[in-house]
């Protein structure tokens, strides 16, 4: 082939210009990301050559060089990995292939200063390159391709690149930086170093460079008067050494790991800026042997609410690079917990299919499962305190208390909803899942009260833990239901998430206290009423009897059952559903996302004691006062009156 011209994919020549025009302090992540990808490239290799050894060539050992030549300018990075075909090169660098890369694109501000601070928490992959080169040549040739299948790959990092063919006897790939000429300080031995040393030990691959060694200048001829030498200099030595420690970070012990690279080490698996949550390291021994590291993030990703998004978890065995995403891994209300695993036992060249079905796999999978909930469990138990921290009151904690308030409602904010699809999923741990779910309630407005703090100030007599579902936390906070609850002081917990009514089919109570909605079945506190409550519920049940039948009879569309309530204080009626049936608000959402959902008929529950209620009786207008009557309880609860302008007209006509 030859000389071709191709112009870049807008996407990429807007972030090209983004990062040749944004001068900014955190230059040198360009090699972290240059070797990063050799890195991808030295695992793609070994993976596709475990069935088919062919393709290590006569070069075995993988690894990456590093090189500079002071003279050309220029600053190489080699690579023995899998290599690229001519059109992949066109693909893969004329394109944003990574979808991290395009989430990034999607927080750029457009002003300069901040956006070019992001580049630098980020990277962007190979395009990292342009930061320092004014030019950039890469050398390829596809493992498994002749020599004559090589590939050159040049761009000045604006609107286009050019490729052609050549001829390249080594497999792999060289990426060759024309430094520009503020940039020339990373030809240097010492400072390539450093940066390996700061962003890539952990690469399991090694990295080497070309030895130098000092030479003193030649002797001065004894006639000069100066006398002595000339200035000596580094030169190299045609031997190459390893500079990293080229070892894989979970594979190091966990004290010469810092907390540091910890985070880099994330930072790198997750494609995420931020530094992660929390995270565990662990080499489990057994009959499945195995290491895992796992990462809880600080933020949830866009995504999380996609089912099918896969788990973060990449495997390896014997630190060969598998796969990334093995969701057999983990369950699926973990699929935000990103790390490694790296087992011992499992064969080479497993597959997805395979991992399914594996013992291993399911042993790991319990393993990884049980100890992303103890960190959990952990960072729950010191975050105990929250309120103690807002009154200032902060010296009674302890240290480890103090490094940790706060983090698990932060965990809770982003992923708590997510770790509720585990209570129908994952039954084994459905006991510890529910000691880890936080709710608001009647008496706390923020998302902190566990089933067993409520439990705690539950009432003398108070045999239920109560809760109510509702679209927003004002909605629930100011349901009509609450009103008898808030009377007599008793908590119910607000439950405002989408899951929640779905997650709590699958819990019927919490520690021998049975969970009951407060807008499902007969009102009914048990010894929380007095008898004399109780006797005049049953009277005015009486004294009502008439009425009831006349609203029944004139909602008999509407409503399964017209009955009085003594749940009410301030509000006329309230709907409620029978103890089995699927609740209004749950029907709506069904509803809403398009499922068929049955028709819910609710039941409508009058407060006897309210002005409105009394003048139904004898009212000429009492067929509309019924449907008002309905059709504000509805709202009440976010729901829509079935035909609303029917509605507004009912009120009308009252109102003039
Ligand atoms: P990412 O590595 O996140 O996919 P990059 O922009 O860094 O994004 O690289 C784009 C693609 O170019 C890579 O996915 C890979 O297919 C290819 N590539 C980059 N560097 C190399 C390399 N050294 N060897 C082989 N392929 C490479």
């Amino acid at each position: 082939m030859s000389k071709q011209t191709h112009a870049f994919q807008a996407e990429v020549a807007q972030l090209l210009h983004l990062v040749t025009h944004s001068l900014y302090s955190n230059q040198e992540i360009f090699l972290r990301e240059l070797i990063s990808n050799a890195s991808d490239a030295c695992d793609k290799l070994r993976f596709e050559a475990l069935n088919n050894t062919a393709l290590y060539e006569d070069a075995p050992e993988l690894q990456v060089r590093l090189s500079f030549d002071k003279a050309a300018k220029t600053l190489t990075i080699t690579d023995n990995g899998i290599g690229m075909t001519a059109q992949e090169a066109i693909d893969h660098l004329g394109t944003i292939a990574k979808s991290g890369t395009k989430d990034f694109m999607s927080k750029l501000s457009g002003d300069q200063k901040s956006d070019a601070q992001l580049i630098g928490q980020f990277g962007v992959g190979f395009y990292s390159g342009f930061i320092v080169a004014e030019k950039i040549t890469v050398e390829t040739r596809r493992a498994g391709a002749a020599a004559a299948e090589g590939v050159r790959w040049i761009s000045g990092g604006t609107g286009d690149f050019e490729v052609e063919t050549i001829t390249r006897a080594e497999r792999g790939t060289s990426v060759i930086l024309h430094l520009r000429e503020e940039a020339l300080d990373y030809a240097n031995t010492w400072k390539l170093k450093e940066i390996v040393g700061k962003y890539s030990d952990h690469i399991s691959l090694p990295i080497l460079m070309e030895k130098e060694e000092w030479q003193d200048g030649e002797l001065i001829e004894p006639n000069n008067e100066e006398g002595g030498r000339q200035p000596g200099a580094m030169v190299k030595t045609g031997e190459w050494e390893t500079i990293n420690k080229a070892s894989a970070l979970w594979s190091r012990s966990k004290k010469d790991i810092s907390d540091e690279q910890y985070a880099d080490f994330y930072k790198q698996i997750s494609r995420d800026f931020e530094a992660p949550l929390t995270w565990t390291h662990n080499r489990v021994e057994g009959s499945t042997e195995y290491t895992q590291l796992l990462y809880i993030p600080s933020k949830a990703p866009q995504d999380l609410w996609n089912r099918d998004k896969k788990a973060g978890i990449k495997l390896y065995v014997k630190r060969v690079f598998i796969m990334d995403e093995a969701e057999a891994l983990m369950p699926s209300y973990l699929r935000f917990v990103k790390g490694v695993v790296d087992s011992a036992d499992l064969p080479l060249n497993v597959s997805r299919e395979l991992l399914q079905e594996s013992r291993d796999v399911k042993a790991i999978r319990e393993g990884c499962t049980k100890r992303v909930l103890s960190m959990l469990e952990d960072l729950a138990k010191h975050d105990q305190a929250p309120e103690a921290a807002a009154d200032g009151v902060t010296d009674v904690l302890s240290e480890e208390d103090k490094a940790k308030l706060g983090q698990y409602s932060k965990f809770y904010a982003e992923f708590g909803a997510v770790l509720k699809e585990g209570l129908g999923e994952d039954f084994g741990n459905q006991a510890r899942l529910s000691k880890l779910l936080r709710f608001a309630s009647s008496t706390h407005d923020t998302v902190s009260v566990s089933f067993a703090d409520y439990k705690a100030r539950m009432k003398e007599g108070q045999d239920a833990i109560y809760y109510i579902t509702a679209d927003t936390l004002a909605a629930a906070k100011n349901s009509p239901q609450l009103e008898v609850f808030k009377k007599k002081g008793i908590e119910v917990l607000l439950m405002t998430d989408r899951v929640d009514e779905w997650a709590l089919n699958f819990v019927h109570e919490f520690d021998g206290t049975p969970l009951q909605s407060v807008a499902k079945g007969a009102f009914d506190l048990g010894k929380l009423q007095d008898e004399e409550e109780k006797k005049a519920a049953e009277d005015a049940a009486e004294t009502f009897k008439p009425v009831l039948a006349k609203l029944k009879e004139a909602l008999k569309d509407k409503a399964e059952d017209v009955r009085v309530t003594s749940r009410l204080v301030d509000s006329p009626a309230c709907l409620v559903v029978t103890d089995d049936g699927m609740s209004m608000q749950l029907a709506r959402m069904l509803k809403q996302a398009g499922q068929s959902a049955p028709e819910v008929k609710p039941v409508l529950e009058v407060n006897p004691e309210h002005a409105l209620v009394k003048k139904l009786d004898g009212s000429v207008h009492f067929h509309d006062l019924a449907h008002i009557l309905f059709d504000q309880a509805l709202l009440a609860e976010g729901g829509l009156p079935a035909d609303p302008a029917a509605y507004v007209k009912r009120v009308n006509a009252l109102l003039s």
